[in-house]
């Protein structure tokens, strides 16, 4: 077996939703997110969060659950990690995200491709197709995408996620979990 971890990065290994909320809180303090993975809550949402994704707020971003201390032990045990995110290409604000997850995880990333904003994840994930690789995700449409992929594929549980289903896909609390499932 091909020890590959894909993974997303915001809401699975860092805390993007809590920092963002911060960010309202000082900038927009009539403004409030629920669900980072839809707009469907207000028209607007989507122009703040590719505006914000742009802001040096993004090169300081706390980790999401115990994923600073699984994804290293994850990596010695000689995992590939490779990370995708769809944060946009503003080629700064990409800078500080590689920098970010730099400063939290030296040396446990292979790569983190950097997708454009809210890209859907499939074309990405159709280069691992079939290949026995592990997929992380909060979001269920690029979940499932994995799982269609024929990956290992495991959801990242939040409060506006752990209520979809797809048998094909593992709900997890956190990290230990994923680590417990694939060591
Ligand atoms: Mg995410």
């Amino acid at each position: 077996m091909r020890k590959i971890l894909l993974t997303d990065i915001d809401g699975v290994v860092l805390d993007w939703s809590s920092h963002f909320n911060n960010y309202l809180k000082e900038y927009h303090p009539d403004k409030k997110l629920m669900d980072p993975t839809t707009f469907a809550q207000a028209p607007d949402t989507a122009e703040l969060i590719e505006s914000y994704n742009k802001t040096a707020w993004i090169g300081f971003l706390e980790t999401h659950k115990d994923s600073k201390q699984v994804l290293p032990e994850i990596k010695k045990a000689g995992w590939t990690i490779i990370g995708c995110t769809s944060m946009g290409t503003d080629k700064y604000a990409n800078a500080l995200r590689k920098m970010n997850i730099e400063s939290h995880f030296p040396d446990v990333f292979s790569k983190v491709d950097i997708i454009p904003f809210m890209e859907p994840k499939n074309n990405w994930l159709s280069y691992y197709k079939d290949s026995d690789a592990v997929w992380v995700e909060d979001k269920i449409s690029n979940a499932k995408a994995g799982a269609d992929a024929g990956l290992n594929t495991y959801l990242m549980k939040h409060e506006y996620n752990a209520f979809l289903d797809d048998k094909r896909i593992k709900k997890v609390d956190n990290w230990r979990q994923i680590a417990n499932s694939i060591l």
